[in-house]
This record gives C-alpha cells, structure tokens and sequence, in this order.
C-alpha cells in the first residue's frame, strides 16, 4: 500500500478500498482525496504534472467539507479550473484567506504557507512567499512575521477597504461572457455559447443576466476579474466588449475571440490580428469554441 501521496510524492496518510478499488490519501499539501487504483496506477506522471492545479481544487473541496474522489473521467477537468490562475487572481486570493480568517481590524492572522500554499493558488510554498511580499510591498497587507514555513500578518486599512468589496474571490468555474446585447444575438447565447462553455464543465456569466445592486461597471469589473476565463463575442463591435476583453487580458486572464463572418470586416485593428471564431452560424461556432475553451484552459 503507498504511504506517498501520488500528487506530490511526499509521505502521507493512506487507505484502501479494496471494493470500490480506490485509495483514500490525506496529504498535508494536497489534501484529503480518494483516487481509483486505475487512474494512480495508469497516469503517475501526468498527474504529479498537474499538483500545482489539482492541490487548489482538492484543497477548496476539503474546506468546502466535501472529500472529492478523482477518476480517469473527472481529474482533467477538475484540474483546468485551476491552471494558469493569473497573478492578480493570486494576490486577491492572499487578501481573502486573510480576510476571511479576519474578524477585527489589525488582527495578525498566521498562514502555514508549506502546507497551505494550493489555497493561495500558489505553484509552490516558494510563490506564495513571493506573491505575499508583493501583496506587502502594495501596501495591502503587512508582514509581523515569517518563521517556520509560516507567514504572519494583517490587513492594512487598504487591504481592508479592498477586501470588504467581496469581488476579490477566484471563482474556478466561472466563464464570463461579453458581447452585444442585441435579439439577434440572444439565440446564439442560449443556444450555442452557453451550452458550449458548460460542456466543458464551466458556468456561464453575461451580465444582463444577473442580479445586482451596486454600480454596472463596478460589478463587471468584478466578475471579470475573479473569472477563469472571458469569451468575447464581437460581433457588432460594441465598445464594451472591447473594453471587458482589454481588461482581462490586463489581469492576465485568457481571451476567448469570437466573431459573425460578416462582422469581421470591421474589426478594430488594434485586436484584428488576434485568433478570432470567425462563425457564420451557430452549429459552426458550437464545435469551434468548445475545441478553443479546452485548448485554452488546458
Ligand atoms: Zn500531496
């Protein structure tokens, strides 16, 4: 029986069911998870490959009280909604565990960074260090401490200001969607670009879509920023569509390009030379833009 978690290799708690042939492992790092003996025995490399992303989503689950169990079905996708997390979504992460650990103002909050770096979306207890020194040197959070594998620190007011928003927190499964809000358009959305992006295993975000109460902007700025990844339909050349797609690739979140044929003409030459879908109708698009979302996001 290993005694190794299969994800990081280091020693870790382990059990097996011969029954159901899985293995239920509980890694200080990785988390509390089971995997199939087909898929530990089948894919070791790919999927000590793949910890820095799998260890954030077994690491939530664990906080979200639930025990995941990976599968040759599920790990891939489960592992896509944490890879190439940008920087910008890292550091809003810091400020969330500390915010979220936070109850008074100046309230020194310790992180076990060694073991609990996948919660800080970090590759490594070596990132999360440096992205808390970064987060530090903006003036959002200030160091008390570092000892023993661990950080210890507060919120300055700042990083108190912008944490109480609530927009700061990564969603893994969220794809915001930004193009024209017009009737024609309204079909492709239901019909063709929702279905594709929750085909691949995310949730579909269009800001006519949702309620709200505070400030348009403010919220889309929100959304994008916290989101996995953007699709950019720009069909009819909306302003605002430019400007959600030039504020995501900003943050270092990826862009989607999206276009009817007959649109193409007018694109700005400032984004034309991107990789647009250029679709002509909407079984054409469905195909295409699942094929990019997984080509992306992988
Ligand atoms: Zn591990």
């Amino acid at each position: 029986m290993p005694d190794v978690c299969v994800l990081c290799k280091e020693r870790a708690q382990s059990e097996q069911d011969f029954d159901t042939r899985a293995i239920h492992f509980k890694c200080q790092t990785c988390g509390d998870y089971w995997i199939t003996r087909n898929l530990a025995d089948d894919e070791p490399e790919a999927l000590a490959a793949a910890r820095f992303a799998l260890a954030p989503y077994l690491r939530h689950e664990n906080l979200q009280g639930t025990i995941p169990r990976l599968d040759s079905e599920n790990w891939k996708q489960s592992a896509a909604r944490y890879r190439n997390v940008s920087l910008q979504q890292k550091m809003d992460r810091i400020l969330d565990y500390i915010s979220s650990r936070t109850t008074e103002y100046r309230q020194v909050v310790t992180i076990p960074v060694v073991q609990d770096f996948p919660l800080l979306l970090a590759r490594s207890y070596q990132e999360a260090f440096a992205l808390l020194a970064e987060t530090d040197r903006l003036g959002l959070i200030s160091c008390d401490n570092t000892s023993g594998g661990g950080w210890s620190g507060y919120l300055t007011l700042e990083g108190w200001n912008v944490s109480q928003t609530g927009h700061q927190n990564y969603r893994p499964n969220q794809c915001f969607v930004a193009m024209w809000f017009v009737k024609d358009l309204a079909a492709i959305y239901t019909s063709v670009i929702e279905p594709s992006i929750r085909k691949c295993g995310f949730d579909p975000v269009r800001i006519d879509k949702l309620q709200y109460n505070d400030k348009v902007c403010d919220r889309i700025l929100a959304e994008i920023r916290r989101s996995r990844f953007l699709v950019a339909d720009f069909t009819g050349h909306r302003g605002g569509v430019y400007f959600e797609a030039g504020f995501a690739m900003g943050l270092g979140i990826p862009v989607i390009y999206t276009c009817q044929a007959d649109h193409m003409k007018d694109a700005h030459f400032d984004t034309n030379h991107y990789n647009h879908i250029t679709w002509t109708d909407g079984a054409d698009l469905g195909e295409r833009l699942t094929d990019r979302i997984q080509a992306t996001i992988d």
